[in-house]
């Protein structure tokens, strides 16, 4: 079988690979689509250099192999099933496992291809061997929506730990693809209303078009200010932090959701959180529960719109090189894979 491996920057090639096998506990899947994120985009583009490496962890499609010990397993996806993929390590055995916040597994990320090759995910192939736990079944739906079963968990879990509940007033900051997710969800689990920031025109009246109940460049937010019981950061710029307190009523919180350069520091003063019960709150990647929340909703359908909207562009897998160059040379929400 074929599986995408990045060589170095700017240069990808498929590789043929013995087909995985599934273990008694695994599953094997057809993999029918996989969306390019922002590592792959950086791997690709050269500021992440590690070579040769295997990405893609935004993968879904389609079981065809059954491990003898999850066969016929009550919940467990079966031959046939559409499920989207959680291809993360998590041990279970280290004390981030044990404390439920296995995101922080300890154990090191990734596995390697036949040859030694650095995998982190090897979600840009034909077929997947992963563990059944990890495999989440999401009815019939189109698998590029499938292939969002990630990013949806990460997005599930950054709004499950901010403390959100319906009728919660919420502006997210960045309005690219996971700020779109945000909105999205928020919307659907029943926020008052949701706005949006972001530098860029175009980004602003897509937002718009997507639902947003209002858009905002950064320097025009005088009149949102204080008005907000959530705020999600998922542009990660110098200042950000500051302006999303600065958007807090009281008792608000400001979630930390994409990476920031690591030099960057926040101000804030200490006796304003105190006063005023504020939180700042850093979320990553997501925990199986995310996992469970993210398939279900992908299967109701309450999000299909939304979700289809962020396909941007979509590849076979033999056009990768196609869909890594457009991934990381012009700002898109999703390119799809397979
Ligand atoms: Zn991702
Ligand atoms: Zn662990």
């Amino acid at each position: 079988m074929q599986v995408a491996v990045v060589t170095g920057p700017g240069a990808v090639e498929l590789r043929e690979e013995p087909r995985p096998a599934a273990g008694p506990d695994d599953v094997l899947v057809s993999v029918g689509a996989c969306g390019l994120c922002t590592m792959e985009r950086r791997l690709y583009d050269g500021t992440k250099p590690v070579y040769p490496v295997a990405p893609g962890h935004e993968a879904a499609g389609r079981v065809i192999e059954v491990g003898e010990a999850v066969a016929s397993l009550a919940g467990t996806p079966q031959l046939g099933d559409l499920v989207t993929m959680d291809l993360l390590t998590r041990c279970g055995t280290c004390h981030m496992c044990r404390r439920g916040r296995s995101a922080l597994c300890k154990r090191p990320q990734g596995g390697t291809l036949s040859d030694g090759t650095i995998s982190m995910g090897a979600g840009l192939a034909e077929v997947v061997s992963v563990a059944a736990a990890q495999t989440y079944r999401v009815g019939e739906i189109p698998v590029e929506q499938a292939a969002m079963g990630e990013p949806l968990a990460c997005v599930v879990h950054s709004v499950r730990l901010s403390g959100f509940r319906a009728g919660d007033r919420v502006a997210v900051i960045g309005a690219g693809y996971m700020g779109r997710l945000h909105l999205a969800l928020c919307r659907a689990w029943g926020a008052s209303r949701v706005g949006l920031v972001d530098i860029d025109e175009q980004r602003r009246t897509e937002a718009t078009g997507a639902g947003a109940d209002w858009v905002a460049g950064p320097d025009d937010l005088v009149r949102w200010q204080g008005r907000h019981d959530a705020v999600f950061v998922t542009a990660g710029t110098p200042g950000a932090v500051e302006l999303a307190l600065d958007l807090c009523d009281d008792a608000g919180a400001v979630v930390l959701y994409g990476a920031f350069p690591k030099d960057v520091m926040a101000s804030v003063g200490a006796d304003r959180i105190h006063h005023h019960e504020l939180s700042i709150i850093g979320v990553f990647s997501q925990e199986p529960e995310d996992w469970r929340t993210a398939a279900g909703l992908l299967e109701s359908g309450a999000l299909a719109a939304d979700l289809d909207r962020l396909v941007t562009a979509r590849y076979r897998l033999d056009e990768v090189a196609d869909a890594l160059t457009l991934a990381a040379s012009q700002p898109v929400y999703r390119v799809m894979v397979g």
